[in-house]
């Protein structure tokens, strides 16, 4: 099998293809020097299961067990820490969507709950709270660090007996009537009955190898890195304003992350600082105590989205042997873990067994069975 892309999901796939069979040749190429460096080295480290579709919230309960257990499995801990998320709105529609997603979360067995303005003012007084009409809690989601989690993954791989080739780009997609019989790269040519674009922000140019279109769009994120104020907490849930998506995560003690209000943007990973200000701006409107930020640097990095804001994993059916796990989102941190298993379902078993894959299925945009995620940030 060869794997196309060392980014979490990539990684994530070798890991749990091997893991279910060590036998197997499992070969990842990865484009440049290191693994993880492209849009997994961007993520905050977000992991939520405050989703609107039932398929994302089963892919975040999929990945917990493993972001809880990675020591365990690689030697290499993944920093999960549940710190919760919590979400907050001034927009009476809003509250409704909130409603009907913690109704879907509860079903699925989520411990999530719907929280007043004065219980928002109570529990967390940095927060300005007299125009909120309520918000959402779920002290089960978190975070960890994706540094770690790719650390354990390769360290899982290499272990496992997978090969992981760095500085080698696939440029070609070899086929033999129809059927994918291997990769190429200007170095190395990897015989395989199975390649999978696990190519995150460049899945279209992947796709195109294979004269394939997958529906990614890779668009600019920013990440604001500011100082920690006296008012904020270092525990506080990973908090949303879901009006603007302004967000304020806390990177343990020595940086608070601010970002969530840029939710498109060009395909282009440089700092627009347009959007550092107007992220601020949004900030000072929810956090009053924002007025007085210290902001050490932003950063950018490409998202890749598809057109209804979940991932796209499965098999390509016109190009038998042809797997595609891209689009995710800003959801692929959290749900890499659950992806490589998901994929290796498909790969070994010909169907996802874990979770009902077919809302993430590359054929449903052009089959017109699209869901949409409601709460996107
Ligand atoms: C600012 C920001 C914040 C985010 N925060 C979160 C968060 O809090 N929680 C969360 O869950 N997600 C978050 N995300 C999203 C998350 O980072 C991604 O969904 C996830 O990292 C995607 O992983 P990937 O392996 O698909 O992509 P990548 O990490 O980009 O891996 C793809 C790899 O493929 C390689 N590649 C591409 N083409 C080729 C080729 N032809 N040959 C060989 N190699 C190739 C690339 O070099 C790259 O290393 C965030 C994203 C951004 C930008």
């Amino acid at each position: 099998m060869a794997i196309i892309g060392g980014g979490v999901v990539g990684l994530s796939i070798a890991y749990h293809l091997l893991k279910r069979q060590k036998t197997l040749r499992v070969v990842v190429l990865e484009r440049e020097p290191m693994v993880g460096t492209v849009e997994t080295a961007r993520a905050t480290g977000g992991i939520r299961h405050q989703f609107g579709t039932e398929v994302n919230i089963r892919l975040t309960q999929l990945s917990i067990p493993f972001f809880q257990h990675m020591e365990e499995e690689t030697g290499v801990s993944s920093g999960f820490v549940p710190h919760g998320y919590l979400f907050v709105t001034a927009s009476a529609e809003r509250v409704q969507a909130y409603q009907a997603n913690v109704a879907l979360q509860r079903r699925l067995g989520v411990d999530v709950r719907l929280l007043t303005p004065d219980e928002i003012g109570a529990a967390y007084p940095w927060m300005r709270n007299d125009d909120l009409v309520g918000g959402t809690l779920c002290m089960q989601d978190g975070s960890a660090d994706p540094y770690s989690v790719v650390q354990g993954l390769y360290r899982g791989v290499r272990t496992l007996g997978g090969e992981v080739l760095t500085q080698e780009e696939v440029t070609e997609i070899a086929r033999e009537k129809g059927r994918i019989t291997g990769v190429r790269t200007p170095n190395e040519t990897v015989a395989a009955p199975v390649v999978v674009s696990a190519a995150g922000p460049y899945t279209t140019r992947v796709a195109a190898l294979v004269s394939v279109d997958i529906p990614v769009k890779a668009e600019r994120r920013q990440v604001v890195v500011a100082v920690p104020l006296p008012e904020i907490p270092e525990d506080i849930p990973f908090s949303i304003d879901g009006d603007t998506g302004w967000y304020v995560h806390m990177a343990g003690k020595s940086a608070m992350l601010l970002g969530g209000t840029d939710k498109t943007g060009p395909p282009d990973p440089t700092v627009d600082w347009s959007v550092v200000e107007d992220n601020l701006q949004k900030g000072v409107q929810r956090v009053p105590a924002m007025e007085r930020v210290q902001v050490m640097r932003a950063y950018a990095g490409l998202r890749s989205t598809s057109p209804d804001y979940q991932a796209i994993v499965g098999p390509v059916p016109e190009v038998p042997g042809f797997y595609v796990a891209a689009g995710f989102s800003g959801h692929g941190f959290m749900h890499g873990p659950a992806a490589g298993q998901v994929m290796a379902e498909m790969i070994l078993d010909g169907r996802a067994t874990s979770v009902d894959a077919a809302p993430l299925s590359p054929t449903r945009f052009r089959e017109g069975r699209t869901q949409g995620e409601a709460v996107i940030f």
